[in-house]
């Protein structure tokens, strides 16, 4: 079983240096763990949100020096997960090109100036309406995902919360996401961080991971944790979802290419010591 959604202390809003992750993945019984530091941002810089572009080549070779510390132990992958900032396109490409990431989340946390997805960002929710935002968090969406910048979408209706929600249906806008997934090779990931925000669903929530599935698109698997104690939190409670989805496999990544790993497999194996992903 895996993780690949996780952040340490990298990033100035997370707990837990890497190897303690390693140490939990271990300790649940997983045997692949992905980071997925924030990348340093190309819009302000701000070591809270994710640490600064010269902290970068020190962060890719910890997860380098622990891969082979534990190698035979746990699988260790090193990702990235990477903020859209339009028109900003080349510079983020430049940085994903710079180190040998195995993959890359794409990630919406900022509409304008709001973090929505910070504890910071959360006042604002009460000023905005829920029926103008989330035709906008779609639209800045289907851009990212066009790009062709990123290997998964990450925490795909992260803009939810438990009294944010639009009436008006968003059907639409999942099968257009979903189709462009698909379109641009891309995989979804099944994030359970919704649950743990009390949402009663991960992200994305069924409706959408429906489409997805529909059109074909692969599914990875997530925690967001960001402290060692999160790592593969309520992936049982995924399982059931991604079993009510007909989802039957995982996505996982290696120098960018994409595997795809029987669900059956992962869970019944549990963690096999030395077996490559
Ligand atoms: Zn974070
Ligand atoms: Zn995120």
């Amino acid at each position: 079983m895996m993780d690949y959604h996780t952040h340490s202390r990298f990033c100035g809003h997370a707990e837990g240096g890497l190897e303690e992750f390693v140490l939990a993945a271990i300790e649940r019984g997983l045997d692949e763990i992905g980071f997925s530091a924030h990348l340093p941002k190309v819009v302000d810089p701000d070591p809270y949100h994710a640490m600064l572009e010269e902290r970068l080549p020190e962060y890719v070779a910890l997860a380098g020096r622990l891969r082979g510390e534990y190698a035979g132990r746990i699988v260790i992958r090193l990702g990235i997960e990477a903020d859209y900032f339009p028109g900003y396109e080349d510079r983020t490409r430049k940085l994903l090109e710079s180190q040998p990431f195995d993959y890359v989340y794409g990630a919406l946390h900022f509409l304008g100036d709001w973090c929505f997805t910070s504890k910071a960002g959360l006042p604002r929710y009460a000023l905005e309406d829920p029926e103008d935002v989330f035709p906008r968090y779609f639209e800045m969406l289907q851009k990212m995902i066009s790009t062709g910048l990123f290997d998964i979408l990450a925490h795909p209706d992260a803009i939810r919360r438990v009294d944010f929600f639009p009436e008006s249906p968003l059907d639409g806008y999942y099968e257009k996401v979903a189709r462009l997934l698909a379109e641009n090779a891309m995989a979804v990931e099944l994030n359970t961080g919704g649950i743990r925000r009390g949402l009663g669903s991960p992200y994305p929530q069924p409706p959408f991971l429906a489409a997805c599935v529909r059109e074909g698109v692969p599914v990875t698997l997530g925690s967001d944790a960001h402290r060692p104690e999160d790592v593969a939190r309520d992936f049982d409670r995924a399982f059931d979802f991604l079993s009510e989805a007909g989802v039957s496999s995982l996505a996982a990544w290696e120098g960018r290419r994409m595997i795809m790993r029987p669900i059956s497999t992962l869970r019944a194996a549990g963690r096999r010591d030395g077996e490559p992903a």
